[in-house]
């Protein structure tokens, strides 16, 4: 089917890399998946915790309907199979921090069946990678052993709190790919609205599973759809940023690709992965799903709803960051590249069409891309926080257009609005400090006239070498204070001159 991309070369010969990511979203809800209690980051230990999160004897969970509408949202954000009828299941271990001695999971019947995204790679290439299955299931507590020398702590906070699991096909090839599509995950759950996608506050993490397979082996896994031709698999469990991701994946496929030139077998094992080393570590030898006994949860009825739901949901979808991406280009002509950096972010979206208001969408989209965005990076600052509003960079683009303005002197207004020297409308600021471009003629000619009088040295050399015209174009800015119209300057010039 597909050629088998990226092959990593052995001593033995060449491998193929294949990955498949879980990703974990915790749904943004104010209260918990079946208890009331919140669901809110950031408070004190065990602040959160209803007698269902503790597992009190006896407590009975109750869904939460609007965490059940974020999973259909998400699902739909997904192009996937909405199951209007699905199952929780109990998946059975002990753990400390799992005070029920069972999750409340999703097994055979999952609210969310398959489905399919577009994600682009940084050169600009696409891919489509299939979605398995999204399901609903709640997140554990949290252990602490770094408190105590000889005790051990369990933060129930995050215990019962939401989590949709997005399940990948093996459709990804590199390191590059499960990164982009991690973060193309991210991307799609913040424009829905379903997940805040933060991760360093663990509202994200995906679970990277890994494997390689002599080239070729790829294609028959697809055309068969039978995995013996994959190779076995690692899983790196929580992984919480996009670089670590690609280094999971780099790391994995080479360390595995050594074992078996080496005449060793992989492990079907679940890992850790430790950022200060880049490297994984076995974490315990990876449990089949008959360890864990899953059966329907008898607490719980089968969720069930009518399509006419979902259709209602449907309606309410923004528009996607593909489509958006895709509007950009049509309707204001931007390059693949500059669509992509708009639309992957819905405040930069809304915030780039503010401006785009002016009339020129190309010429937006660069200031957007470049000036501010520089800028904005360079003072640390997010889009949210930024001192030129889009209507103030819309209006100053409009001078430019309509040429008050050169271009350099804009520049030189974005930077006194960005450090708050100046604020307000950019065409009051031109007129209070003058700056607007001086197109009269007569007297850039005036200018000119002085400038080649002053230095006749100059003069004769640029007729040797036109080339130092520039200089006399730097002198005649120079005394005009950037206004003059750079057009004409060059234009009276030459004539003057006589190049
Ligand atoms: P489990 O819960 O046992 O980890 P799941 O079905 O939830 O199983 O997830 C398995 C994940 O591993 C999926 O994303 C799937 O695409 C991926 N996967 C399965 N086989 C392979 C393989 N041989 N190589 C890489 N990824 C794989
Ligand atoms: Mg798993």
């Amino acid at each position: 089917m597909s050629e088998p991309r990226k092959l990593l070369q052995g001593s033995t010969g060449d491998w193929e890399v294949v990955v498949g990511l879980e990703v974990h979203a915790q749904v943004s809800s104010k209260s918990k998946l079946f208890s009331g209690a919140s669901a809110e980051y950031g408070a004190g230990p065990n602040e959160h915790v209803s007698l269902v999160d503790a597992a009190m004897p006896g407590m009975l969970p109750v869904i939460n309907k609007y965490c059940v509408e974020q999973a259909i949202r998400t699902g739909l954000g997904l192009n996937a199979k909405i199951n209007t009828w699905s199952r929780f299941d109990r998946k059975n271990y002990f753990y400390p921090d799992l005070p029920q001695g069972y999750q409340i999971s999703q097994y055979k019947d999952p609210i969310v069946g398959e489905g399919e995204i577009e994600v682009e790679l940084d050169g600009g290439e696409m891919i489509t990678v299939g979605i398995e299955r999204l399901h609903l299931e709640q997140d554990a507590g949290k252990s602490i052993h770094d408190l105590s020398p000889n005790e051990s702590y369990v933060d129930l906070n995050r215990s019962g709190v939401a989590l949709m699991e997005i399940v990948s096909k093996p459709d990804m090839r590199s390191a590059e790919e499960g990164a982009a599509y991690f973060s193309k995950i991210r991307t799609i759950v913040r424009y829905l609205g379903t997940c805040d996608g933060n991760m360093e506050e663990g509202s994200m993490r995906a679970d990277v599973n890994v494997s390689v397979c002599r080239a070729g082996n790829y294609d028959k896994f697809r055309e068969s759809g039978d995995f013996k031709f994959l190779g076995t698999r690692t899983e790196t469990k929580n992984v919480n940023s996009i670089r670590f991701t690609r280094q999971v994946i780099d790391y994995e496929a080479r360390r595995q690709i050594e074992i078996l030139e080496n005449g060793g077998i992989i492990d079907q094992e679940t890992l850790l992965f430790d950022p200060a080393t880049g490297q994984t570590r076995t974490m315990r030898s990876k449990e089949d799903a008959h360890d864990y006994r899953y059966f329907p949860d008898p607490d719980l009825l089968p969720l069930e709803f009518d399509q006419a739901w979902v259709e209602e949901i449907r309606a309410t979808l923004p528009e996607l960051p593909d489509a958006k991406k895709h509007r950009f280009m049509d309707e204001y002509g931007l390059s693949p590249y500059d669509a992509l950096v708009l639309a992957a972010d819905k405040q930069k979206a809304a915030y780039f069409e503010e401006v785009a208001k002016g009339g020129d969408g190309k010429l937006a989209a660069n200031w957007v891309t470049g000036d501010l965005f520089g800028a904005l990076n360079k003072a640390d600052k997010d889009i949210a926080d930024s001192p030129i509003s889009a209507d103030q960079l819309g209006r100053l683009i409009v001078l430019i257009k309509d040429k008050t303005i050169s271009g350099k002197i804009a520049k030189d207004v974005f930077a006194l609005m960005f450090d708050g020297s100046e604020a307000g409308d950019p065409a009051d600021i031109v007129e209070k400090r003058g700056l607007k471009q001086v197109t009269d003629t007569g007297a850039i000619e005036k200018v000119i006239d002085d400038i080649i009088a002053a230095n006749p040295k100059q003069v004769e050399q640029v007729k040797e070498k036109p080339k130092t015209m520039g200089w006399f174009v730097g002198q005649v800015m120079k005394e005009m204070q950037g206004k003059a119209n750079p057009q004409a300057v060059n234009e009276i010039l030459k004539k003057k001159l006589g190049l």
